[in-house]
């Protein structure tokens, strides 16, 4: 048995048979003390989802206790993200578990990434040492990844299968294990165990009010977001939803909400609802569009640019109307006093 990759992959079944082999079951994982290691790194491991979006990877040194902590954190930290029961912790707890494990694939051989693959149910082979997926595979994982490089028609395919490069097709795998586990999550957690849990439950749930608290309510104020253009709605949700959108997205929604008078905090503020949510990152780049960093104010691109980028998404009856050029002017149209049919609403002079 490979221990190893047991406790670098511990959504393995060959992990879940590591710890049986080691006579381990939840019983002794809560209650044992000789599996306080466990217990602590597992509550780590969702303190790092929170506070990071990412679980750190621990070296593992060649003993055998230390691989079957690390195995046994995991199903702890299933369980306490379970007994919390949050939506927005759940998707980045799972966020962050497939961040680690798409990092470390990136390092390992071509047989090791493919069998990996295949415990995730993707259909997977390699060629020449190229990675291939099958195609159904490669559209349901890249669907919510909206940049241009992977759409289908820009892939090379072969026999049904989308050849990739290592990085994209460990990206695509890290799609696949979030999904997996988003869909696992909740546990049904005994009653006696979440008792026995429930320091370590008021520790995760305080980090996550005070995430939540620190950035408060997102769009607000004069914004009226009904009003936005189908584009930018649609970034808006993507970014609430933990989509990854294209870098020419975030810039595109970034300086539109600038625009429309949200300052850096605001903006934080509604980048804050992603799971995938990374403080210091996020901070950088508003600043930066918003002028904070930079000196220079950017303004959203205009609807020729944005459909160049392929960020046109879903243009509606008034986007078709060819009155206007901007989303700016979208906007403006309809957060009219009067309304988009109102008397001045002649046509707009860009
Ligand atoms: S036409 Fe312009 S405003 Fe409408 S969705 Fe496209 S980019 Fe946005």
């Amino acid at each position: 048995m490979d221990t190893l990759r047991a406790a670098k992959y511990p959504f393995l079944e060959e992990s879940a048979a590591f710890a049986e082999s080691q006579s381990a079951d939840v019983f002794s994982l809560v209650f044992s003390p000789s599996y306080a290691p466990a217990r602590k790194r597992g509550r780590g491991r969702v303190l790092e989802s929170i506070r990071r979006s990412e679980v750190s990877y621990v070296p593992l040194a060649n003993f055998a206790y230390d691989r079957l902590m690390e195995v046994l954190s995991y199903p702890y930290a299933r369980m306490l993200v379970s007994c919390v029961n949050d939506r927005f912790l759940t998707k980045r707890y799972a966020l962050a578990e497939s961040v680690r494990m798409s990092g470390l694939l990136e390092e390992e051989r071509a047989s090791t990434v493919i069998s990996i693959a295949k415990e995730l149910k993707v259909d997977a082979v390699s060629k020449d040492d190229m990675l291939m997926m099958h195609f159904t595979d490669y559209l349901r994982l890249s669907s919510r990844i909206k940049s241009v490089e992977w759409k289908l028609v820009n892939s090379e395919l072969f026999n049904g299968n989308v050849f990739l490069s290592n990085d994209k097709f460990c990206r695509a795998l890290q799609n696949s294990l979030q999904d997996k586990i988003e869909s696992e999550l909740p546990l049904d957690v005994p009653k006696d165990i979440k008792e026995e849990m429930a320091n370590d439950i008021k520790f995760v749930e305080a980090a996550l009010i005070e995430m939540k608290t620190k950035f408060g309510d997102p769009v607000g104020g004069d914004v009226a977001v009904e009003s936005f253009p189908p584009c930018m709605r649609t970034l808006l949700i993507g970014t609430q939803n933990g989509l990854n959108l294209p870098h020419s997205g975030r810039f595109a929604l970034v300086s539109f909400l600038h625009t429309l008078g949200m300052d850096s905090e605001q903006i934080m503020a509604m980048f804050a609802k992603s799971p995938d949510f990374d403080e210091s990152k996020t901070i950088y780049q508003v600043k930066h569009i918003t002028g904070e960093g930079s000196g220079t104010e950017y303004t959203p691109p205009e609807c020729s640019t944005m459909k160049s980028y392929g960020i046109c998404y879903e243009p509606d009856d008034l986007c078709n109307s060819g009155r206007f050029a901007h989303p700016l002017t979208y906007y403006r149209i309809k957060t009219r006093p009067y309304g988009r049919d109102g008397p001045k609403e002649e046509k707009e002079k860009e």
